[in-house]
């Protein structure tokens, strides 16, 4: 079922709907740009057709409105544990065909990587829905058609945005109001982009004795370049890694809690274990594991690439790295390895 409505009737439906879901899109938020006095555009909880930012892709994924940067596992008081609560609310995200490719890539990981599912993932995940926004054009550093994301299949609803209308297919009827009347049905098809202007040439590892690329001398660079601030890590869609704290609320250590925060393979410590032992203290290790694992180790388990190519990691990195551009060194080296054989 598809309706074309004017932003007062996106409006209203996103009133009706908010009796039984809340509503994530990408917003302006004001002056939080990591640059002084500039806006970001990131994800928040929104009302109305005109808080959505429909032209311009947000800094940060959609992924912490259901994978919190920082979330209680358990709490203890005295020798009791108890596992908070969370919103039981079913929300919807308007996200890119790139993010919901980056989704099933999380999916993946946190429901398929171990003997069990996540079950803080899973209880999050599995009251979300996902609304792709039509992305014709892409933006400068998207590489969604080399990593074959531009496509989604699997969606709950669609958005075509024209200025003056928006134009929804619904596909899930749970997200139709009860009594809710849209109007005339309208045809439907969901458009994706084409071409990018940032292409990659996906390495093909295949036959290669992989020491020669783990010792290949372009990782250098990175180690001279790289800060190891995490951006990449952040801001990426299929980043998933985390790590623990404990943490004392009380002096006589009555009240407790364990949470995971985010963490990333770029930043000082990931690969800390007991002992005092470390490894990829360089950071260009860390750029070299971060690339293998994206394009090449996820591939093997999951028969499908980690990266999206979003572009995000190219965009926020200060130091101008550009991960598409040293997925295309890696393809070269490959294909010199393969020519001297
Ligand atoms: S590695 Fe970079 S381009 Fe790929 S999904 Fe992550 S942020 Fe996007
Ligand atoms: S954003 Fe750039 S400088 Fe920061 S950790 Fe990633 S590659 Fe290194």
């Amino acid at each position: 079922m598809a309706y074309q409505l004017s932003h007062e009737m996106f409006d209203r439906y996103l009133a009706a709907l908010s009796a039984t879901h809340r509503v994530f899109a990408p917003v302006v938020k004001a002056n939080k740009n990591k640059l002084a006095d500039l806006d970001l555009i990131t994800y928040d909880e929104v009302s109305g057709a005109d808080q959505i930012i429909w032209s311009e892709k947000s800094y940060f994924s959609p992924k912490e409105i259901f994978y919190p940067i920082r979330e209680t596992l358990f709490r203890f008081v005295g020798k009791e544990a108890f596992v908070p609560e969370v919103d039981q609310k079913p929300m919807l995200i308007l996200l890119r065909p790139c993010d919901l490719n980056g989704i099933d890539r999380l999916d993946q990981i946190f429901f398929n990587n171990g003997v069990s599912k996540d079950f803080y993932y899973e209880r999050r995940r599995k009251l979300v829905k996902f609304a792709v926004i039509e992305c014709t054009e892409g933006f400068d550093s998207c590489f969604c058609v080399s990593m074959g994301t531009n496509k989604v299949d699997s969606y709950d609803m669609a958005l075509k945005y024209s200025g003056d209308s928006i134009t929804l297919d619904i596909k899930d009827e749970t997200l139709v109001p009860d009594g809710y009347s849209f109007g005339a049905n309208e045809d439907f098809e969901l458009d994706f982009v084409k071409s990018n202007k940032t292409k990659v040439e996906l390495p093909d590892f295949e036959g290669v004795d992989l020491n020669q690329v783990f010792g290949h001398e372009m990782w250098k660079e990175y180690t001279s370049r790289c800060i190891a601030c995490g951006r990449c890590n952040t801001s990426c869609i299929t980043c998933s890694c985390f790590t623990m704290q404990d943490v004392f609320t009380d002096d006589e250590k009555m009240l407790s809690e364990r949470r995971r925060r985010w963490a990333g393979c770029h930043i000082k410590g990931f690969s800390d274990m007991a002992g005092g032992h470390s490894f990829r203290d360089k950071n260009g290790e860390r750029m070299r594991f971060k690339l293998m694992h994206k394009v090449y180790d996820f591939n093997k388990r999951f028969d499908k690439h980690m990266c999206v190519g979003c572009g995000r990691c190219d965009d926020v990195c200060p130091e101008y790295i550009s991960f598409s551009k040293s997925i295309n060194k890696v393809a070269k080296i490959i294909q010199e390895v393969k020519h001297e054989k």
